[in-house]
């Protein structure tokens, strides 16, 4: 009989460490059950709109959020960022050499105008910086079109971020680098890995010592269209209005929302997205999604009644689309709080595959080895890279490690920064597989 009480004693005792869940497995359980991140977007995206740095609805935005987490029951904040307010105008274009046939484009967040009646040039077609170079003072008094597709090569492998990184330079630096010879205008190719005509806005920069001359992007078919005509020989010259403004900068906030540790409250585990969205679309994969996962972290946590033994710190950045400011004034203000890591998430909201990490060796391999919530996600795959985040860059450089979501990136390109960010995009299931992801890797470095 003792023998037989033994054995149902350890039995049950097997039973009970095979069927024990962590907290992490409770918290991936409740975000895959129990979610309401799709509906966080859902307000987000529909009823609040696009989230232009400086605009109305991105001040809503901030309100909201805000209330969201109070209603919760979970601590809040806002803190001030001062963010440009940049709006976009009217943009037309038309080929006056070929029957004035439309060009479908869209300015470039920080452009000026072209004058009000617009501009006429000759386009020339570059596809690098030392073409344009070759080419020098020939481009005087020109349109000079950066002709630049994304590898599609490396997109179908996954490498979607880097074929972005490798073109979008010409959207960034192209206008003043064309305006060195004395163009008058600059347009790119958009930068997206596919296209219904739907032009890909994103921020540019304006060299000081260089005249500032108006920057657009036109659509991959539009794009298509010059390349073609250039390449018979013709003559293309091109109308185009774009007008633009910069107005006042604007006094926003970021919306930094905390869980305090019960041991190590001092010790803050980040997990971050950024509240502002380009004007185009409704902003859903870039970055609603990303905020709606990091809201829903916090209210599943809090919801669940654990208490991490460190602090976890959610913040929805402002202004990351163009300047940086949130990311910025946030490191002014906490650089000297012990951050333990920085989880980012602004890379879409499909269906999780890991996380991009700057650590290496022995502190990778610990958290590896406890990050065993992640394996039913199929999340579990680290992958060192030295930057995993815009907003938490600056913490990254003063040593923070740091941590962003890995969606698949398939299909990121195809909608981003273009007017199909919009929340029919998202699959709520993934959705809520992200929010997981980012539940159980927050709850790992910061809850026991
Ligand atoms: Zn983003
Ligand atoms: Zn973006």
């Amino acid at each position: 009989m003792a023998v037989f009480r033994w054995l149902l004693a350890a039995l049950l005792l097997f039973a009970a460490n095979a069927f024990a869940q962590s907290n992490a497995d409770r918290l991936v359980t409740s975000a895959l059950s129990n979610t309401r991140a799709y509906e966080t977007l859902s307000y987000l995206t529909d009823e609040i709109g696009p989230r232009p740095s400086g605009s109305a609805n991105a001040a809503q935005a901030v309100a909201w959020t805000t209330a969201q987490f109070r209603a919760w029951g979970i601590d809040v904040r806002t803190e001030k960022v001062t963010v440009p307010h940049w709006v976009r105008g009217d943009e037309r274009a038309r080929l006056v050499s070929h029957n004035n046939q439309k060009i479908v484009l869209t300015a470039l967040g920080g452009s000026v105008s072209t004058p009000a009646q617009g501009l006429t040039a000759d386009v020339v077609e570059v596809s690098s910086y030392d073409e344009l170079k070759q080419l020098g003072t020939k481009v005087k008094g020109k349109i000079v079109f950066y002709n630049n597709p994304m590898d599609a090569e490396l997109v179908k492998a996954r490498h979607s971020f880097e074929a972005y990184s490798r073109v979008v330079i010409y959207r960034g630096s192209g206008a003043s680098r064309a305006a060195e010879y004395g163009a008058v205008a600059a347009l790119i190719r958009s930068v997206g890995s596919a296209s219904l005509r739907t032009p890909h806005t994103g921020a540019m920069r304006y060299d000081p010592k260089q005249p500032k001359i108006p920057s657009a992007a036109m659509t991959i078919e539009d794009a298509e269209l010059v390349h073609r005509l250039l390449a018979r020989g013709d003559r293309v010259r091109m109308h185009v209005v774009l007008t633009p403004k910069t107005l006042p900068d604007v006094e926003s906030a970021n919306v930094i929302a905390e869980i305090r540790g019960s041991e190590h409250p001092e010790e803050i585990v980040l997990i971050g997205g950024h509240l502002d969205s380009w004007d185009l679309g409704t902003g859903a994969i870039d970055d609603g999604s990303g905020v709606a996962m990091v809201m829903e972290t916090m209210r599943l946590i809090k919801e669940s009644g654990l208490r991490p033994k460190r602090t976890i710190r959610g913040v929805l950045f402002m202004n990351e689309e163009n300047g940086l400011n949130g990311g910025r004034a946030y490191f002014a203000s906490h650089r000297n709080e012990k951050h333990i890591a920085a989880i980012e998430t602004d890379a879409g909201a499909a269906a999780p595959t890991g996380f991009t990490t700057t650590l290496k060796g022995a502190a990778l391999d610990t958290i590896v080895a406890k990050s065993t919530a992640l394996d039913r996600l199929g999340a579990h795959r680290f992958e060192y890279a030295a930057q995993t985040g815009a907003d938490t860059s600056f913490l990254i450089e003063s040593g923070v490690p740091g941590f962003g979501l890995v969606p698949d990136p398939l299909h990121y390109f195809d909608y981003h920064h273009t007017p199909a960010d919009t929340l029919d995009k998202i699959d709520p299931k993934e959705l809520a597989q992200d929010t997981a992801a980012i539940a159980a890797l927050a709850w790992t470095i910061a809850g026991e």
